[in-house]
């Protein structure tokens, strides 16, 4: 798989980083790990065929990770570049998802989900195994953040990863995240973090420890990193992996 960095920051407009999504090829089509307001044109910026894409993940309906999705919808249904397409767009996430979907298509009548080709939503349940791409395991775990805020595993062939999107500390995340190939993780804040449902430095390098995975990415930095030496304030932590920092248009294979 290959992982492609869309957004690596938050809901705080910051000039080089975009807010929460990224792309993930894997062997059997493409997947969009979170839909931010800003994904779509990042999409676009990469050269990456947004027309194509084959299924997205929802991690929760905050708006810097969900903002995009019915801006997305509603490019597709009118770009010439999906005039042809027939294959379905999948759509994942937690329970209430299609109830918003609907919500703001009723709220505008957009019709996004009248579309030339299928919009599948499927409302998944944590820690039950499902079929994100064919081939493609994953599994959702719930997370301490919001009531629909999910982690994922995903499994193609022997390539694993697990994305945390937004959570508090909760040890259970370095359980789903045993061993994976790439683990990438929150790290809203440098340290004193203001809110419980997010994770700083030493919390996620503990969860880094206690998952010993191959490589770990760090993601979602609220603006205060801007003044950070990111390899100095990790290498304080002795990681027992490589640990990349997220930016925008990076590119990690699996
Ligand atoms: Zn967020
Ligand atoms: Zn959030």
């Amino acid at each position: 798989m290959i992982l492609t960095v869309l957004g690596s920051g938050t809901s705080v407009p910051h000039p080089l980083r975009s807010s929460s999504a990224y792309w993930l090829d894997a062997s059997s089509g493409t997947l969009l790990l979170d839909c931010s307001p800003s994904a779509i044109q990042r999409m676009a910026e990469l050269g990456l065929d947004w027309a194509g894409l084959d299924a997205i993940w929802v991690s929760h309906f905050h708006l810097d990770h969900f903002g995009g999705l019915a801006p997305y919808l509603f490019g597709v249904k009118h770009a010439a570049e999906t005039r042809e397409r027939t294959k379905p767009l999948k759509i994942y996430g937690g329970a209430g998802l299609e109830e918003l979907i609907r919500k703001i298509d009723d709220a505008g009548g957009y019709r996004l989900l009248e579309q030339r080709f299928a919009i599948e939503v499927t409302e998944v349940s944590a820690l039950e195994p499902f079929e994100i791409l064919p081939g493609v395991e994953a599994v959702a775990m719930k997370t301490p953040h919001t009531d629909a805020s999910h982690a994922i595993h995903i499994r193609d062939g022997e390539a694993t990863m697990v994305f945390t999107a937004d959570t508090g500390f909760d040890t259970s995340i370095a359980g789903l995240a045993g061993g994976v190939g790439l683990f990438v993780l929150e790290c809203s804040f440098v340290r004193d973090k203001p809110v419980e449902l997010h994770l700083e430095l030493a919390e996620a390098m503990h969860l880094i420890r206690r998952a010993a995975p191959r490589r770990a990415m760090l993601t979602h930095f609220y603006p205060e990193w801007d003044e950070i030496d990111f390899a100095e304030v990790v290498a304080a932590f002795y990681p027992p992996c490589e640990v990349i920092a997220a930016a925008d248009g990076l590119r990690v294979e699996i």
